[in-house]
This record gives C-alpha cells, sequence and structure tokens, in this order.
C-alpha cells in the first residue's frame, strides 16, 4: 500500500472496465484498480478516481464512448496507484471550463504525499486543486459536489465525495466491501480515524423508508452499496476494536491476541490470510494503536 502509481500489478491486456448506472446523474466504473465514480451530465464529466495507470486508455475510451461531453473534473479519494495512477492521462484527455486539462482535486494530504514521495511523479499527475479546510466543494452538472476531509482515517489524506443532487456517496477505501478496514500507517491512517469516518458517513447516508436504497454508496472496492450494509461494517470494526481494547486490558499480548481469534465470526466476510492486507495486519494495527 504504498505511495505510487502502479502499486498493484496489472497488465494492460487484464483490463476489463465494466459501467453501471447507479442513480441520477452518477455511474460507477468497475475494474481496473478502485472503483472510478463518474458524475456525468450538459457541462461535463466529473471523474472520481482514476484507476491504475495501465488503465487510462480503456477508462478513456469507455467515458468516450458512453458520454458525449468533456471530462472537466477529477477527484482522488486518496493517494494510492490504484485510484490516481490514471491522473495525468485522464485530465490530458479531458478539458477544463475554461481550457488547460482537466481539474484534479483532492484534499492537500495528497499532495503533501505525493511531493515527498521517493517516486518521482509527473506534475500532470498532481492534484493542482486542493483543499485544507474541513471540506470544499463546487457545482457541476446542476448538482452541489462536496468533498468531506476524513482526517486519518485510511490515510492522512481521505476524501468522501457526496453528490447531494443524486445522493450518492463515494466512500474511497474508507469502506472496501470485502476486506477488513484498510489502515495505511505509513501514510497517517489510524484505527479510531476510520471509525470517525464511518460514522460521517452514516451521518449523511439516508436510508429509503424499508432500509434499502436512499444515499447509495460506492466503496473503494467491490459492488455498489448503501447504508444498510456500512452499518454492518461500522459494527464489525467496532466489536473487533472492543474485544481487542479488552484483551490488552486482561494484559494479553500481540501474539496471544492473534492466537485467540477474536475476529473469527467475521473472518468468512472479511479476512484473508495472503495478499496485501491480511487478518493478523489487521489486528496487528489495532493492537498497537490501542496500546499506544
Ligand atoms: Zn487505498
Amino acid at each position: 500500500m504504498s505511495v505510487g502509481l502502479g502499486s498493484y500489478e496489472l497488465q494492460a491486456q487484464d483490463v476489463e472496465l465494466e459501467l453501471l448506472h447507479v442513480q441520477g446523474q452518477v455511474y460507477m466504473v468497475a475494474g481496473g484498480g478502485g472503483n472510478t465514480t463518474i458524475m456525468a451530465g450538459d457541462e461535463g464529466v466529473v471523474v472520481v478516481d482514476t484507476k491504475l495507470e495501465q488503465a487510462s486508455d480503456e477508462l478513456i475510451a469507455l467515458l468516450d464512448e458512453h458520454f458525449d461531453v468533456p471530462i472537466r473534473w477529477i477527484i482522488n479519494t486518496h493517494v494510492h496507484g490504484d485510484h490516481i495512477g490514471g491522473n495525468a492521462r485522464v485530465s490530458q484527455a479531458g478539458e477544463f471550463l475554461t481550457g488547460g486539462p482537466a481539474a484534479i482535486y483532492s484534499h492537500i494530504g495528497v499532495m503533501v504525499s505525493l511531493v515527498t514521495a521517493e517516486i518521482s511523479v509527473e506534475p500532470d499527475a498532481l492534484p493542482g486543486n486542493t483543499y485544507s479546510l474541513p471540506s470544499m466543494e463546487f457545482y457541476a452538472n446542476g448538482e452541489a459536489v462536496q468533498l468531506i476531509h476524513q482526517p486519518a482515517a485510511h490515510t492522512d489524506g481521505d476524501s468522501i465525495v457526496f453528490f447531494r443532487g443524486s445522493n450518492v456517496l463515494v466512500a474511497g477505501d474508507i469502506f472496501t466491501l470485502n476486506n477488513y478496514p484498510i489502515i495505511d500507517v505509513n501514510n497517517g491512517g489510524t484505527v479510531s480515524g476510520y471509525l470517525d469516518a464511518l460514522n460521517n458517513m452514516l451521518a449523511i447516508a439516508i436510508p429509503n423508508r424499508i432500509q434499502q436504497g436512499g444515499t447509495y454508496i460506492i466503496p473503494g472496492h467491490g459492488r455498489i452499496t448503501d447504508e444498510y450494509e456500512l452499518v454492518n461494517y461500522r459494527d464489525m470494526l467496532t466489536i473487533i476494536y472492543e474485544r481487542i481494547e479488552d484483551a490488552i486490558d486482561r494484559g494479553l499480548s500481540l501474539d496471544e491476541v492473534k492466537a485467540a481469534r477474536l475476529t473469527r465470526d467475521y473472518d468468512p466476510v472479511y479476512g484473508s490470510d495472503t495478499g496485501f492486507w491480511t487478518t493478523e495486519q489487521f489486528i496487528e494495527v489495532i493492537y498497537n494503536e490501542l496500546s499506544e
């Protein structure tokens, strides 16, 4: 989960993108890295997250095919390469309202991580429009677009993005449907900040009367979801956090906590023994944070 424009291995021929209508003017593009959210109308296209660099051609071609208007705005939810890898190419393929490439927006934390990273990032990939206040907003295609900073959650530069008119909330990686919460400690992420962010999103999302639908939520990875599943995710993190806190109070070491399998009831849904984010890593991050 390091900063980089290609932190996941993926060959160009593996890229298969799928466009799904979510609600109102908002669509999701799955595949090729993290989920991309599209908001499209008369003025142009808003692109939230630009996937892996290797998926840029396919993403640009898909937008060209389905939307008859230029890419005007790009938003980065956070710094990881599977969410911002296409920044340079996608912005160059677009045109801002006043000319030049499409404008890239993010929290200032994304910019700081990129300019201090050990890899060199091409200038066109950098978010030129950053904010350091708790939120920023602009109007596009007749609806308000809100970027709301979530301090020290998945990273230290996370924005959730709310399309108020279409009633769709973009979570970035502060909600990954099939994994335990991914806390990138090296980029300033914390479990308590992540939990706060989940609660902040719950405060924005309003379900329909039968507790399904209403505000739709687009996670960083996985399918389109809603408040009901976000509640379950928040409850899961809260419960595991409290179990580990209790184990620390009883004097258990990290190895003893791991051996106690305190996550076993959730492991079939969220757990993993392999890959870049294992159940043990998740437990370790919580243990370390609570032990400080
Ligand atoms: Zn991420």
